[in-house]
């Protein structure tokens, strides 16, 4: 006989994955089994362990898949009852409008131990993106949650609700809008007072539409607002026009597709993210080590490092020879660009030479006037011959140390028609053209960029590869790293 496991119901906020809160991903690292909802953050089950059963038991607004309440507490129990750890993970917070509540109960009734980690709920988070608070001195001293989606519209005390001191949110029922307005108007609310309707909110998609409570819904209807959205019915809506700030973020609304390896682009992604992009991972290639013999570097009076993951295997290639940083200490240590110095300078190295453009010819013209007798070369497999032959040209011996190489990261159908429809796909090698492009022609529609997206390029290598593809390249970094291309991507969009 197992113990009995244990269940956590468990928010996970409206949307953002910043908003999940430190226990929730502490839990999900931890579970055995997930049972999730639609309305959780992409990313949050992430952090869960390769091993562990994960379960959608969402319920959709109209039609599409659909897991009954009961069939979710039935398999809750199960597990529960087999000995695992089991996170009932739900949208905002489990117990507003969550059912949360009745999961509970029913844990109880079976004697199964339990536990409830707050989250973020939509009606205060998706407000407070939008701009608006939901009290306010001098405006709202009081807020009300309330249901938009009442199984008979008697069920809600509508006098009550238009004398109410404050705030109303509306949850689920943006559909019923028009019913809402009406009811709460007939029953004596005025007409004219601000109201609001935000949709996704926390989410790079979010958006507001703003009106008065007689005009809502009609607004709603023209601008095509969808679910999930939650109402706002009070004087503190109309705060959004001062205080909207999520919007105001130069690439919100805007969706980027990233093509680089999945290990190498969480730095670009975040950075896009908090410039207010939706993020597309398409990772379409990923580097894998190549083996080789143990390294003796004394014997080189120059050492150039062309990339940051060269950077980490040189040092991985020392330590399997059991050396460390001292090793180098006879050489000058080249750097292609600043990923690469970063890369270095955490394992100890601060790069003497680092060129102006940070492309192989650059670290050319960079080493010009360096004497050097003997060379080593860390690179990918199949890099470009630029710069040996320019060292060799110079009268030095160079050694080619191939320490890993970029393969072919298969790409889901996903993932792919994601990125084909995003307003911009970036690329930083030409691996990442050659690969996506052929993802793209084994795409179901024979698959090609749709024509507004702009294609961004690290730098003329890169644009090199797109042109020989018959892509046009609209956007081309003039300092060719992560940095550069999200000033050129930046600058792209602001004109735009
Ligand atoms: N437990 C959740 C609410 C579940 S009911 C919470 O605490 O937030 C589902 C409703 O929440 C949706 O119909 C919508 O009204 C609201 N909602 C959830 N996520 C939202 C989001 N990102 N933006 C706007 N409304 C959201």
């Amino acid at each position: 006989m197992s113990t009995t496991g244990r269940v956590y119901l468990v928010g996970a906020g409206p949307g953002d994955p910043g908003l999940l809160t430190a226990r929730a991903l502490e839990l999900i690292a931890h579970a055995d089994v997930i049972l999730y909802d639609r309305l959780i953050p992409d990313s949050a089950l992430d952090g869960a362990r390769a091993d562990a059963e994960l379960l959608f038991a969402g319920k959709q607004g109209g039609g599409g898949d659909s897991v009954p309440q009961q069939q979710t507490e039935a398999l809750m129990l199960a597990r529960a009852l087999e000995g695992k750890s089991v996170v009932r993970l739900k949208g905002g917070d489990p117990f507003v409008f969550g059912r949360g509540g009745e999961e509970a109960l029913t844990l109880r009734t079976a004697g199964i131990p339990f536990e409830v980690v707050s989250g973020v709920t939509a009606g205060v988070a998706a407000l407070a993106y939008a701009g608006i608070p939901v009290t306010h001195r001098g405006l709202a001293t009081a807020v009300a949650f309330v249901t938009g989606r009442t199984g008979d519209d008697s069920e809600l005390d509508w006098q009550a609700l238009a004398a109410f001191p404050g705030t109303l949110v509306f949850y689920m029922g943006v559909g019923r809008l028009a019913q809402i307005a009406s009811s709460l108007i007939a029953a004596g609310r005025d007409p004219s007072e601000p109201a609001a309707v935000v949709e996704a909110g926390t989410l790079p998609t979010q958006r507001t539409v703003g009106a008065t409570l007689q005009t809502i819904a009609e607004r709603v209807q023209r601008e095509g607002v969808g679910s999930p959205s939650i109402t706002v019915v009070g004087a503190v809506a109309a705060l959004a026009e001062q205080l909207a700030w999520a919007t105001r973020k130069p690439l919100a609304g805007r969706t980027v597709a990233v093509t680089r390896a999945r290990a190498q682009a969480s730095g670009l992604a975040r950075s896009l993210r908090e410039l207010g992009a939706r993020v597309v991972q398409a990772p379409v290639v990923r580097t894998q080590r190549l083996p080789g013999p143990a390294l003796d570097p004394t014997a080189y009076d120059l050492i150039c490092v062309t990339s940051p993951n060269a950077a980490n295997e040189l040092f991985e290639r020392l330590a399997a020879a059991g050396r460390d940083a001292r090793a180098l200490a006879g050489a000058r240590i080249a750097s292609i660009g600043p990923g690469t110095t970063d890369a270095l300078a955490r394992h100890g190295i601060a790069a003497d030479i680092v060129p102006e453009r940070f492309v192989a010819e650059g670290l050319v013209q960079a080493l010009a006037d360096v004497a050097v007798t003997r060379a080593l070369v860390a690179r990918a497999r199949g890099g470009r011959e630029t710069l040996p032959d320019a060292l060799r040209a110079g009268g030095a011996d160079v050694d080619v140390l191939d320490l890993y190489e970029t393969v072919v990261e298969p790409l889901s159908a996903d993932a792919l028609a994601l990125a084909l429809a995003a307003d911009y796909v970036t690329f930083t090698s030409a691996s990442t053209v050659r690969n996506f492009l052929a993802a793209a022609g084994e795409g179901a529609d024979g698959g090609s960029l749709s024509a507004q997206t702009r294609v961004v390029s690290i730098g003329p290598v890169t644009s090199e590869a797109l042109r020989e593809h018959g892509l046009t390249v609209d956007v081309e970094a003039s300092a060719h790293d992560i940095e550069g291309l999200l000033q050129a991507l930046l600058a792209d969009a602001a004109t735009r």
